[in-house]
């Protein structure tokens, strides 16, 4: 018997989030009247796909069980990993029996808030009958240098250059074999490296340039005009 396959999330939420230089993780500073993981997970309830969100923190975080969003019904909390690829391997975990190989999973990091539905819906309409899954990517618009030290060595060919964004779209049993195979490799900072290190080939669906990484503490008024625009889109 065949079983229409279910949507399911892990946002990895576990980081510190260093060069934020704030006094608490950057996923709990707050952003358009809420914090940053709540912005990202509004984005992700609001999308009405995900039979359920599993969301990795760190055992010694204060903040997260304070928030009413950690005991929503549909938001499971799983222990958060040294690395980013071992928080995501937990959070699949955590879903334990009730998902199946077959299921898509969308691993999104938290600290990316300003997410739309729109692009949530595009990754998963592009790849839906896709064999392997895929990535929100941007093309590059600067031009690239290779470089060691201070010295260029070369310029790359940017038509063929992409940074990788979140949501990363898997089958379940395909990215938790590869996460697994791919433990302790510094190499694997997204998903689709891993799937990539199993000779499978993940497409990239082009993403919306407002779907930025908080890193650093410019990035907070950014988000929040990001925000505010797409709040005024919806209006529109
Ligand atoms: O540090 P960076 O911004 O690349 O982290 C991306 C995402 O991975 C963040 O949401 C962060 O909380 C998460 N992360 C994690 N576990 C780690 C390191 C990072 O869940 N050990």
């Amino acid at each position: 018997m065949s079983h229409s396959p279910k949507f399911w999330a892990v946002v990895p939420a576990a980081g510190v989030g260093k060069r934020m230089n704030a006094d608490r993780p950057k996923q709990y500073l707050p952003l358009a009247g809420m914090t940053v993981i709540e912005q990202t997970l509004a984005c992700l309830l609001q999308a009405e796909v995900f039979t359920a969100i599993s969301v990795a923190i760190s055992a010694e975080d204060p903040y997260w069980p304070e928030l009413a969003i950690a005991k929503h019904s549909q938001v499971v909390t799983a222990p958060g990993g040294r690395e980013r690829a071992d928080s995501v391997l937990s959070g699949l975990m955590a879903l334990g029996v009730q998902a199946r190989d077959q299921d898509w999973v969308l691993v999104h990091d938290a600290a990316r808030p300003c997410l739309t539905s729109s692009d949530i819906h595009r990754l998963i309409n592009t790849l839906i009958n896709d064999p392997v899954g895929g990535i929100l990517a941007l093309s590059s618009h600067d031009t690239l240098k290779n470089v060691q030290g201070q010295t260029i060595l070369g310029t790359l060919d940017r038509s063929h250059i992409w940074r990788a964004l979140t949501p990363q779209m898997f089958r379940y049993g395909m990215l938790s074999a590869a996460l697994q195979a791919a433990e302790g490799n510094p190499a694997v900072t997204d998903e689709a490296s891993a799937l990539e290190l199993q000779g499978w080939q993940p497409k990239i669906v082009e993403g919306r340039p407002d779907n930025i990484k908080i890193t650093r503490p410019e990035d907070l008024p950014l988000a929040q005009f990001y925000l505010q625009q797409a709040h005024n889109e919806e209006q529109a």
